[in-house]
């Protein structure tokens, strides 16, 4: 009877598609952390038993190890328990909840936010909430596979759009006849790091009365003067409030931010307009149909608002890095190297090898002196660009930049044996 679970295992181990988990905990022990040694703990890793300097997390602003998060944490431990023990609708929506939703409405300068247990089951629930049978999605052709899943589950008719592409997405706007358009993209992506035009998109779809969702899982908290985000990156919205010549023009955008990566902890959330906000509450099946984060993540998340609203500094040390590494790595390529570093403004820092075992070749060089860079293959990036995400993180060192700089110059030119 479960013979295939073995021949189908065996196939995806010849086809070099088989992952594996490694045990992670921080190196340092907890004990009376001084800044420094929170930040090590942010960075610095136990890896199945061994030391690891990584550059993997998407811990951008070193949050998860922070202790007002903690402290905050254990205090609403203490208040609530350590369950939710209902959906929200029913009676695990707590006072921290909704202190949260209305503290993020007011850090992205939007009416209202919603607050959903993943990023995953935000995008899940959202889409179809928004558009469904007889309507249609565009949907940029590298967006996250939950924006994929979203689209499908919607039933709504689905164009994939060619990356970045505001003609061919006008063109296919144009010729649609749907009842409801709806326009989703990540704003920041993924494993390329590079930002979508926003403004461009949102002028797109008042031309043709459609809705804009943007996933900005990895612009919250390290885009914008107080990591408020894509839409202040753009200057449409932030802590602010709408900007002026935005006024009124930002209903038809739904903005969604997941809170597991810059902001430390877990869950996301979904802002936009009252009403908006009000449909995908009362129609998001991921929302009525699954038990609410309890209280402590909604705590801990309330103090990391604070830090990511009133420490610019976070933000400034980890532009630093960025150039330090894009200068690090310039340096260390010779002329006609086929490594090639990707343009990018954010934490996300793609160097693209090319070949799926020399990137896998070049991650194991690091790995043998001590650092965690992973290794990203088809089909999660398209063909002959596998390549390494390094990801940085404010809670990096330049000490520890310098010493990425240095392992890759090392490897480089490392082959697949
Ligand atoms: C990580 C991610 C998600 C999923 O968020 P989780 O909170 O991890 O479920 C959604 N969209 C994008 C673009 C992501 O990178």
């Amino acid at each position: 009877m479960t013979t295939w679970f073995d021949d189908d295992l065996r196939t995806l181990g010849e086809q070099h598609l088989l992952r594996r988990r490694r045990q992670v905990a921080p190196w340092q022990a907890p004990a009376e952390l001084t800044p420094h040694d929170e930040a090590l703990r942010a960075t610095t890793y136990c890896v199945d038993g061994q030391e690891r300097l990584s550059f993997g997390s998407n811990d951008y602003l070193g949050l998860s190890q922070h202790p007002a998060l903690m402290a905050a944490a254990h205090a609403a431990i203490d208040r609530y328990g350590v369950g939710a023990t209902a959906s929200p609708l029913v009676c695990g929506h707590s006072p921290e909840h909704e202190a949260l939703e209305a503290e993020l409405a007011a850090l992205v300068g939007l009416p209202r936010a919603l607050y959903f247990y993943a990023g995953y089951a935000a995008n899940v629930g959202a889409i179809p909430a928004l558009v469904g049978q007889g309507d249609a999605v565009f949907s940029d052709a590298l967006n996250h596979a939950c924006i994929i899943d979203g689209v499908r589950l919607s039933r709504a008719e689905a164009h994939i759009v060619p990356h970045g592409d505001l003609a061919a997405l006008e063109a296919a706007l144009r010729s649609s006849t749907a009842r409801r358009k709806l326009v989703v993209t990540d704003a920041v992506f993924s494993m390329d790091g590079n930002v979508a035009d926003v403004p461009a998109l949102l002028a797109l779809c008042e031309r043709f009365d459609a809705l804009l969702m943007i996933d900005d899982a990895h612009g919250f908290g390290v885009l914008g003067p107080q990591g408020e985000g894509t839409l202040a990156h753009h200057g449409m919205a932030g802590v602010q409030g709408v900007a002026p010549a935005w006024q009124g023009r930002l209903d038809r955008l739904v903005y969604m931010a997941t809170l597991g990566k810059a902001a430390g902890v877990a869950g996301a959330f979904v802002a936009g307009s009252p009403q908006a906000i009000e449909w995908i509450m009362q129609k998001a099946r991921t929302y009525m149909f699954a038990t609410a984060a309890p209280a402590h993540i909604a705590a801990a998340l309330r103090a990391g608002v604070r830090v990511i609203r009133d420490e610019p500094q976070r933000r400034d040390h980890l532009q630093a890095l960025r150039h330090q590494l894009q200068a690090g790595v310039g340096r260390g390529l010779e002329a006609g190297s086929a490594w090639r570093l990707m343009p990018s403004d954010t934490a996300i820092q793609p160097l693209v090898i090319g070949r799926n075992d020399d990137a896998l070749a070049v991650m194991a060089a690091l790995d043998a002196q001590g650092i965690w860079v992973p290794a990203i293959r088809p089909p999660t990036v398209p063909a002959g660009t596998a390549r390494l995400r390094i990801s940085l993180s404010a809670a990096h060192t330049t000490e520890q930049v310098q010493r990425l700089c240095e392992a890759l110059q090392a490897a480089h030119g490392c082959k697949a044996p």
